[in-house]
């Protein structure tokens, strides 16, 4: 027996082990491989057909919080047959104790293309987000001036087709808020659910109000808000597709810079609000 038979001989169990090792790794490496190729090319696919929600990546490292506070009327009032009414009126004298507190506590107000401008723009310390929703004219009565005295930015929601109405906005005062550094966004041209409507509908609201806005201030208007904060994955993508870059909800949350742009919370802030109940909500007490 020449020695090399001898070491087969002797190394025989150990030699078929080898084998079946290198046949297996053989076998699985492959495979381990393809599934992760699979995988990527699902979640790919699943992006274009929208059959799931978006995986929403995002660098959460440097999240900064921006607790944006949803206002309606800036008026006294309170009427036992308008609940609703009542309820979204904080008074002068509230909104004001309100600002004050932001702005001695250091909070800085911001608008949203500072918002989206982060992180290539640094935002200031304790970053805050004031809105106006509907375009009421106490907002420009009561809210405006006061902002303007403390050199602060609001935001004001209006609705386009409600302008000069009695309780609202006129076209000039809309302006004027524009041209006194307050950012303008569009709130639908009638302030329907846009889940209800039919896709021309849709389009024909987020659009129009977007560039009647835009004719009034001429500025680009690039904000927007879901009328009473009715949304779903198709109005969201009717509303990017109209050009606006950023969107508010009703959902209840303190924002941060790694929000959705399309679905960002807000703090509902009502006449109820004693001034605790108002920093509570800020701090997320
Ligand atoms: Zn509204």
């Amino acid at each position: 027996m020449t020695p090399t038979k001898k070491f087969f001989k002797k190394n025989r169990t150990l030699i078929l082990l080898v084998a079946i090792l290198v046949l297996l790794l053989a076998i699985f490496i492959p495979v381990e491989l393809k599934d992760k190729r699979v995988d990527n090319s699902k979640t790919d696919s699943d992006k274009k057909s929208n059959s799931l929600p978006p995986v929403i990546v995002s660098d959460t490292r440097n999240k900064v919080d921006v607790p944006i506070l949803m206002y309606h009327h800036i008026r006294i009032y309170n009427n036992s047959e308008d609940k609703i009414g009542t309820n979204l009126s904080v008074s002068p004298e509230n909104f004001k104790s309100q600002i004050d507190y932001l702005k001695s506590n250091g909070y800085t107000t911001i608008s949203f293309s500072d918002l989206l401008n982060y992180p290539s723009k640094k935002l200031p310390d304790k970053p805050v987000i004031i809105t106006f929703d509907d375009g009421y004219n106490d907002a420009y009565t009561n809210a405006f001036s006061l902002l303007k005295q403390n050199g602060q930015i609001g935001v004001f929601y209006v609705i386009s087709g409600f302008l000069g109405r009695p309780d609202f906005m006129t076209a000039s005062q809309v302006k004027e808020l524009s041209d006194n550094n307050m950012e303008i966004g569009s709130h639908t041209v009638d302030h329907p659910s846009l889940i209800t409507l039919s896709p021309t509908k849709l389009s024909s609201e987020l659009i129009e109000s977007k560039n009647s806005l835009e004719a009034i201030i001429s500025k680009p208007v690039t904000s927007f808000c879901y009328p009473s904060g009715k949304n779903n994955t198709t109005v969201d993508d009717a509303v990017k597709t109209a050009g606006y870059l950023s969107a508010t909800t009703t959902y209840s949350a303190i924002s941060n810079t790694s929000e959705d742009k399309y679905i960002l919370p807000r703090l509902r802030i009502n006449s109820a609000d004693s001034l605790k109940s108002f920093i509570d909500k800020i701090l997320n007490k």
